[in-house]
């Protein structure tokens, strides 16, 4: 799992400096700056706590330059527990002082750590055997697991009143810490990946991730009957479970639930390798097969990926066993094993939907869908509502029009293993990039483009937002019309337009017009109007979330392709459609009955 980028936020305008400072020693991570307060960060807020409330439940990390109490006021009603909360850190204006307040072994004592020593200022780390031996014996480093998570607090308590430690053979975080070692010590650190190894609250047992499990099946395997079976493969072998690093297998089997049912059941990430990598592991293989050769080009899958992930020290301690449709190996390396290194992840498409513009407007699953991603395809446009990229994120602007050429680009980077975003605006499923990724997956005839794990996070449609600008006008029924004919014969964009106009359907128009696309607009109302009184309210609405939004009512009647371009969207509203007293508000009344439910 990749951490997210930290936001390093600014609250008063003496605290840039040090914001700008602290970021860079977090790698270059982006500063957001209050609005009329700090000028020059690298994205604005207006609202500090709910701008800092907006980044915690994306699940972001969080540097404040500002007093601890601010950061507290503000997330305390969203903690949710030690495992999930992000990091949170406060940092003084004059970077004397760094606090981890939040996540202390989730980052924010190593945060701080880097913080304090980039300002020549403090980390006030809190945890307690962090702050007096430098190392967090309950919350290992990847590669290692705690075996029995509960004899931690007796194990630190004893350390803590003065007990010595004796460690035959320490992993280097614990050699490197000020653990005091003694090999007469009452205490004691046990690395094993054997299944009798045991624990005890005066023994703390580490399992070293060095434990490669390979994994083949066919097409459709039972997901229940291959983890039986891996599990059976680790009681063959002697080893415990959570030893196992990752779960290894051949690219072609990256969308096979067997396989991600496997990983899931060992807490481990599923790696795979191509054919050809595999096939250079055929001289360590216990059990060579023609068979599976001339079906997928290497002469063994589970023992093979087992082997390429332990790399060529790693040997061979499970040979392959069969049961059902699937087959499971295991290797043993030298050291813990890089799981991040090994091979490559099953590909991540994420179809993101970034509202109309304003990030306020953004939900927090596309916020961390976008800050998980290592590329981020879309309108260079859109890209450039972003900001600047966290550090390390790639991002491939395309220009307008270039929809599939996007959409393939994004398909073809997750297929190769990537952690992708396809950025669209509003909703990225209402004209727009998802249905032409499903297209492609549809169509395209890419077998690799299939293995991609796809997901879409939604995002507020146009037609919402002008709808909540202009008060309710979507509250009964009622359907969008694109009015392009780039993609669709008018005479349907027409036939949908009477059916709307029939069925006394509130419209929402996208596509209104363009600067070579003129007479749409004032074709789609004269079929209104034929159905519609000429004193109908319609909003038209456009940027909305942008600089220069305008939101404004006119009537059927009067509305004028003059009034739209390609940036409006317009609602026309039904026949029970009615400007609210005052004349501020359009609404569309919710029912059939009067005052009913
Ligand atoms: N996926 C987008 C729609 C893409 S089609 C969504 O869900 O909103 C493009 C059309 O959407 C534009 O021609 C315009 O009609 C509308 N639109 C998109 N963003 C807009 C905005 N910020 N303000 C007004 N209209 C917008």
């Amino acid at each position: 799992m990749t951490a997210m980028t930290p936001a390093v936020v600014a609250i008063g305008a003496g605290g840039l400096a040090t914001a700008r400072r602290a970021a860079a020693a977090l790698g270059g991570a982006p500063v957001h700056g209050r609005a009329g307060r700090v000028d020059g960060a690298d994205a604005s807020f207006a609202d500090t706590a709910a701008h800092l409330a907006a980044l915690f439940r994306a699940g972001r990390p969080i540097v404040g330059v500002c007093a601890a109490g601010i950061l507290i006021r503000a997330l305390a009603p969203l903690l949710a527990g030690k495992d999930a909360d992000p990091p949170a850190v406060a940092v003084s204006e004059d970077g004397a002082h760094v606090v981890p307040l939040l996540g202390g072994h989730r980052g924010a004592n190593r945060m701080a750590r880097r913080i304090a020593a980039a300002l020549g200022g403090r980390a006030a780390v809190t945890t307690a055997t962090d702050s007096r031996f430098g190392v967090a014996l309950d919350d290992p480093p990847p590669g290692w697991t705690l075996a029995n998570p509960g004899d931690a607090g007796a194990f630190l308590a004893a350390l803590l009143a003065g007990a010595r430690v004796r460690a035959a053979d320490p992993p280097p975080w614990i050699a490197a810490g000020a653990l005091p070692l003694d090999p007469a010590g009452a205490l004691e650190i046990r690395v094993d990946d054997r299944a009798g190894a045991q624990g005890s609250p005066r023994a703390l047992l580490y399992r070293p991730r060095r434990l490669a499990l390979g994994v083949g099946c066919e097409r459709g395997a039972d997901p229940e009957a291959a983890a039986a079976l891996a599990e059976a493969a680790c009681a063959a072998a002697g080893v415990s479970g959570a030893a196992v690093a990752c779960v290894a297998s051949l690219d072609l089997k990256a969308d096979e639930p067997a396989v991600h049912a496997v990983a899931a059941r060992f807490g481990a990430p599923a790696r795979f390798f191509p054919a050809a990598r595999l096939e250079e592991e055929t001289p360590r293989l216990a059990n060579p097969s023609a068979a599976v050769f001339r079906a997928v080009g290497c002469h063994g899958v589970a023992e093979a990926a087992a082997l390429a992930a332990a790399g060529p020290e790693g040997e061979l301690i499970a040979p392959k066993r069969i049961a059902g449709r699937a087959t499971a190996a295991l290797a043993r390396a030298a050291g813990v094993i890089d799981a991040e290194a090994a091979g490559a992840p099953r590909g991540r498409l994420a179809v993101v939907g970034l509202g109309p513009g304003d990030p306020a407007w953004r939900t927090p699953e596309a916020e961390a869908a976008l800050a998980a991603a290592a590329d981020v395809v879309g309108y260079g446009g859109y890209l450039d509502l972003l900001g600047p990229p966290p550090p390390g994120q790639r991002r491939h602007p395309f220009p307008l029009g270039a929809e599939e050429a996007r959409a393939r680009h994004a398909l073809d980077l997750a297929a190769r293993g990537g952690r992708v975003a396809l950025v669209s605006s509003g909703d990225p499923g209402v004209y727009a990039m998802a249905a032409l990724v499903f297209e492609c997956l549809d169509r395209g005839g890419r077998a690799d483009w299939r293995r991609v794990e796809v997901r879409v996070a939604p995002g507020v449609s146009a037609m919402q937002a002008a709808a909540a600008r202009a008060g309710a006008p979507l509250g009964h029924d009622f359907c969008a019309i694109s009015l392009s004919d780039l993609l669709t014969p008018w005479t349907v964009v027409e036939k949908r337009l009477r059916a709307a106009a029939a069925g006394d359907f509130v419209v929402a128009l996208y596509n209104p017009a363009s600067a070579r696309r003129r007479v749409a607009l004032g074709r789609a109302r004269r079929i209104l109007l034929a159905a519609r009184a000429p004193e109908t309210p319609v909003v038209l609405a456009r940027d909305l979330g942008r600089p220069g939004e305008t939101a404004r009512r006119t009537t059927l009647a009067a509305l004028s392709a003059a009034d739209v371009d390609m940036r409006t969207v317009v609602l026309v509203g039904a026949a029970a459609t009615r400007v609210a007293e005052g004349g501020e508000w359009v609404y569309t009344p919710r029912g059939y009955r009067v005052g009913g439910g």
